[in-house]
């Protein structure tokens, strides 16, 4: 068997670690980063071309499943391997780890969009931690509030004009985020409900502190696509493959 893993994510590498190798597997990254962790097996680097190039791609690699590994927010890429593997005729699974839920004592804003969680600052805080990735500052370019940016490689322009940029790459420790919004005067935190425990730090030292959290959520996973909730999770899903 062949299974191409769209990565970009612990869970993509973790996933291609359970099936190498035993089972053929080529996990495939955007290019996103400039030194990225690579997974086990085989691995490729750069967009597809679209849908169309993708099932182009996993007819021509004889890849026999996909499973779409990419971060909950990647919604693109997602949509691209649900018509591709539609189009070639291969089984796809997406694997999404849970989301973040709140507990008492979380002062929690849910927000449909980065545009939406822009809006929801004013009144909420005066200094940001942002921690929505180095794509889509754009959003909150016209913010009067004081933010850090914390992220893998230096976002671009347009940004708020009052901003500081730290680069760093998870996980995080909870004295390390407790020390982070102390020492920059936070008082409110701005992330994507990404889910996962290598980012999940910040939300108890948000709680301990009683900072409120503005809470991106996380667009649907494309219409029929069956899912898993982790790396085990879909490793079963390929061994039944392989044995049915
Ligand atoms: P996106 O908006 O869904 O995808 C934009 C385009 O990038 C896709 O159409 C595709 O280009 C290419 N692409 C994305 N993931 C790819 C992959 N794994 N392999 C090959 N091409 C890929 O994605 P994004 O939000 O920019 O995220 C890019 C990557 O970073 C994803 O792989 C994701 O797992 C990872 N990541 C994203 C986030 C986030 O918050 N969005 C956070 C952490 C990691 P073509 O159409 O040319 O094929």
């Amino acid at each position: 068997m062949h299974v191409l893993i769209l990565g970009g994510t612990t869970e993509a590498r973790a996933l291609a670690a359970l099936l190498h190798p035993e089972t053929r597997v080529t996990s495939s990254l955007a290019g996103r980063v400039a030194s990225p962790r690579l997974p086990v097996g085989e691995v490729r680097i750069g967009g597809f071309g679209g849908a169309d190039g993708l099932a182009a791609w996993v007819r021509e690699h004889h890849v026999d499943a996909v499973i779409d590994a990419t971060h909950p927010f990647a919604e693109n890429i997602s949509f691209n391997a649900a018509r591709a593997a539609a189009t070639a005729h291969v089984p796809l699974l997406a694997l999404r780890r849970p989301g973040w839920v709140p507990v008492e004592g979380d002062r929690w804003h849910s927000a449909a969009s980065l545009e939406e969680a822009a809006a929801l600052l004013d009144g909420l805080g005066e200094r940001v931690f942002l921690t929505t990735g180095r794509m889509g500052l754009a959003a909150f370019a016209d913010c009067p509030q004081w933010f850090l940016v914390r992220s893998v490689d230096a976002p671009e322009s347009p940004m708020p004009d009052r901003t500081e940029v730290l680069l760093d790459r998870g996980p995080f420790t909870l004295d390390g985020e407790r020390d982070l919004l102390h020492r920059y005067g936070i008082d409110v935190l701005v992330t994507k409900d990404s889910g996962g425990a290598a980012t999940a730090p910040k939300l108890r030292a948000a709680r301990e502190a009683g900072i409120p959290v503005v809470i991106v959520r996380r667009p649907p996973v494309p219409e029929g696509v069956e899912t898993a909730a982790s790396p085990e999770g879909a490793a079963a899903w390929v061994h039944g493959l392989a044995e049915g």
